[in-house]
């Protein structure tokens, strides 16, 4: 029909829908489910943080901010990633109401019509959307046959990526894999995009929820300054999902580009909440080290319950989340998962990963072992 416009009508509703639509069904009817879908932390936003956000209502901090945010918070962000050594300036920075938002404008300023976007796969639902929305056309790099990892997925991203490559879409620590892409692996990255002259998105969300080895910023790749957007936000390693507050870092034509779609559409991120930005970034170092502790117990626990059924995982060093290998038909086994053994899970497809479920482990460890025990019980794995 040509009722909508197609940007929209392009667009599918989240794959996720029937497995929270029949979660809530199941609730509602007295059930006991084991969420296991979700993408926020479990931990209330640290104190500290909420009184900042109060203290700065009390202050009157309520009216418009300067569109690209107040210059405080931009300043606090230009030094925690000057301190991660990715050369940054407030001239560089659209302060957001969420890193969706800080992406769906990069999306719309960098990719035209016709435009090629490369993802690597699985990758997280709203990539695939914001492309078709600002109309661009996909190439997708399948990372699972790889353990999920990039390194030694690169000469398929080098037959993926052409002259016709207007964009790639990084995302390291990954959601829904928990893999984090070594250096070699963004080296590579960096000379397909130089040779090509194409644009990366560095989505680093869950940069500071790592294990193991910690990701380096692709800003800071030799080569690679003029070239990446680097997209954060405060959701995951705060846990200020309702909040709503990211950023983008890119060159300064980029900006000025991206800052007319952001004047015009969101004005601003909201006043307070970027008041407590500045707090979270400035004075949160122990609450956020505390969960990705948990974070890290609970990846452990995980690991080894489902090591206990035979069942290996490619074991995440990032994020909190990890793919479980099931059937090749996914939405049906998280399907039957759910209204079997009311444990919810979400089906690889939404990533463009079918064969696994991506299990969201922001969840108690009690919980986790109840998730583990009903899923060998139903022999579902
Ligand atoms: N990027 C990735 C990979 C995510 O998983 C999410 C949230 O689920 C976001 C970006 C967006 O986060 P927010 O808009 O809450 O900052």
């Amino acid at each position: 029909s040509d009722e909508f416009a197609a940007r929209v009508e392009r667009v599918e509703p989240s794959a996720t829908l029937a497995v929270s639509n029949l979660a809530s069904e199941l609730e509602a009817d007295g059930a006991d489910v084991v969420d296991l879908s979700v993408g926020e932390p479990d931990f209330d936003t640290p104190d500290n943080i909420v009184e900042a956000g109060k203290a700065a209502m009390d202050a009157g901090h309520t009216g418009y901010t300067p569109s690209s945010g107040i210059p405080e918070l931009k300043s606090a962000i230009v030094d925690k990633l000057t301190g991660q050594g990715i050369d940054c300036g407030p001239e560089n920075l659209i302060v957001t109401p969420g890193a969706k938002q800080a992406l769906y404008e990069t999306f719309q300023t960098v990719v035209d019509d016709g435009d090629e976007v490369v993802l690597l796969d699985p990758a997280w639902v709203s990539y695939e959307a914001m492309a078709k929305m600002a109309g661009g056309s996909l190439d997708r790099v399948d990372l699972a046959a790889h353990d999920f990892q990039l390194e030694p997925a690169l000469d398929e991203l080098g037959q993926a990526v052409s002259d016709d490559t207007e964009l790639l879409v990084v995302n390291s620590p990954s959601n829904p894999t928990g893999a984090v892409y070594s250096d070699a692996a963004l080296e590579g990255v960096r000379d397909l995009a130089v040779e090509h002259d194409v644009t990366v998105i560095s989505d680093e969300i869950y940069e500071q929820v790592t294990y193991d080895a910690d990701p380096t910023p692709l800003a800071t790749i030799d080569g690679m300054e003029d070239r990446t957007v680097t997209i954060n936000g405060f959701s995951k390693a705060y846990s200020m999902t309702g909040w709503r507050l990211g950023y983008l870092c890119a060159p300064e034509e980029l900006i000025a580009q991206a800052g007319k779609l952001h004047s015009h559409s969101v004005s601003c991120a909201v006043n307070f909440v970027q008041h407590a930005g500045i707090e979270a970034l400035e004075d949160t170092d122990d609450a956020v080290e505390e969960m990705v502790a948990a974070f890290r117990s609970r990846r452990d626990l995980l690991v080894d319950l489902f090591d206990d059924h035979g069942v290996d995982v490619a074991v995440p060093d990032g994020a909190f989340y990890m793919m479980l290998p099931v059937d090749d038909d996914d939405q049906s086994w998280c399907m039957d998962a759910l209204e079997d053994a009311h444990v919810a899970t979400v089906p690889g497809g939404a990533f463009n990963a079918p064969g696994y479920a991506r299990i969201s482990y922001a969840a108690s460890e009690t919980r986790l072992r109840e998730a583990v025990d009903r899923l060998a019980a139903g022999g579902f794995i």
